[in-house]
């Protein structure tokens, strides 16, 4: 159900995007997933629909939606393919702030080119457990150096970059100079095909197994043309620009992972097997399925009151988007961890595509804004430090 009231245009954007999501996406799901296999064939799908440019302005050749109709495509494309979903959602996070600001150079060098599906992107932001086991409980961003006209990338490491290898541009954070503090970030937008790059190990996750979430390390010089914003002031944008779009198509993607498993479990359950039987004629079922409705609607109307409430310009800080996010991911972890439940041993031998979406969920509690620390930054909000 979608309870909230969606103008003409979100409602296309919803059924376009559920309509390529059951052609494009569900037929390869399983296969992207068992062989590990980047969606590719699923993504150029979605780029012939003029989806990669979802959030481009119109006027620069993109779809121009807003944060409510985003989070409506990322929920029916996760539904039939979390991993697909999650690749695509890497690209929108990335291409967010240079379609929001930009110069005259990155307008036709790039933000058409997104528009166009010329550019497919995604985030080399964190360098965390980069050492080892050297864990770091704060996002380290080592120091690049300024090189002429540009940025000097001496073996760069970033950790889980979704679409690895397979992007042609990457939105990267570094801090320029050894001198910069940690919170003095800079935002690149890198080409591959002008910089030396090799991924680190393969990807083997315990869900979003089509993702390519791995390490990637960078070599040479990016122009200062390809810088996003000021030097040292990503953080700014971060919170500012990037936020609303981070934190919520997070919640969009794994509250598509609780829909689309919940959905596939309402044609399952009313079977009847050759017995008579149907798992809804147990009543411990039929309470499981009404509540795990209720938790999917609470979560999917906390997202797009807060995505609305972004459109509509009322959102001062993130709260509701971190706590949209938090409420998404959670609710995807309860609800594919009861149907593995309600589904028995034929959804533990994987026989039904539910252990599937169970593994994908586990990632939306430790992606982005892990939910612990998001958790965090939610209390800070609500209790700022005087
Ligand atoms: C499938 C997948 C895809 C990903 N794709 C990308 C990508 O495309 N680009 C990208 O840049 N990154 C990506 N990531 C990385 C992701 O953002 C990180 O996994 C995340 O930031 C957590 O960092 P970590 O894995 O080092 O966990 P850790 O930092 O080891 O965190 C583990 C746990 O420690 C606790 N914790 C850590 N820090 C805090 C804190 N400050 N406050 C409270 N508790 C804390 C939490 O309980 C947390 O769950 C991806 C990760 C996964 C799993």
């Amino acid at each position: 159900m979608t309870y909230f009231p969606l103008n003409q245009e979100q409602q296309h954007l919803k059924e376009l995007a559920a309509g390529l999501a059951e052609k494009e996406l569900a037929p390869r799901a399983a296969e992207t997933d068992s062989e590990r296999k980047f969606p590719r064939a699923s993504l150029e799908g979605l780029k012939s629909a003029g989806l990669w440019g979802l959030r481009v302005d119109k006027e620069m050749g993109g779809l121009g939606a807003d944060l409510l109709s985003t989070c409506l495509v990322v929920e029916e494309l996760a539904k039939k393919c979390p991993s697909t979903a999650m690749c695509y959602k890497m690209h929108v996070e990335a291409a967010e702030l240079i379609s929001r600001q930009h110069t005259d150079y990155q307008a036709e060098s790039f933000v058409k080119k997104i528009a166009s599906g010329d550019i497919l992107c995604t985030v080399a932001g964190g360098e965390t457990s980069g050492k080892g086991d050297d864990w770091v409980p704060t996002m380290r961003v080592t120091a690049v150096s300024k090189q002429g006209d540009g940025y000097l990338l001496d073996n760069i490491r970033k950790s889980y970059v979704t679409s690895a290898g397979e992007a042609s541009h990457y939105f990267m954070l570094c801090r320029v100079g050894e001198e910069a503090k940690p919170h003095q970030l800079t935002a690149l937008f890198i080409e591959a095909d002008k910089i030396d790059w090799e991924t680190v190990g393969e990807w083997n996750g315990l869900g979003m197994r089509g993702n390519n979430s791995m390490p990637i390390r960078f070599n040479g010089v990016v122009p200062e043309g390809n810088r996003l914003g000021e030097e040292g002031a990503a953080l700014k944008y971060l919170g500012a620009v990037m936020m609303p779009v981070v934190a919520l198509t997070y919640g969009a993607a794994y509250l598509g992972v609780a829909s689309g498993a919940y959905e596939q479990a309402m044609e399952e359950a009313k079977k009847v097997y050759p017995s008579g039987a149907s798992r809804l004629d147990n009543p411990i079922n039929q309470r499981r399925m009404a509540e795990l409705s209720a938790k999917i609607e609470a979560a999917r109307a906390l997202l797009h009151v807060a995505a609305a409430a972004g459109d509509a310009g009322k959102v001062a800080a993130p709260l509701p988007y971190l706590q949209a996010k938090v409420s998404c991911s959670e609710a995807a972890v309860l609800v594919t961890q009861e149907l593995m439940t309600m589904f028995g041993g034929t959804a533990f031998a994987a026989r039904l595509p539910f252990e599937r979406y169970f593994r994908d969920a586990r990632a939306g509690m430790i992606m982005g804004l892990a939910n612990d620390e998001a958790y965090q930054t939610i209390y800070g909000m609500l209790f700022p430090k005087k």
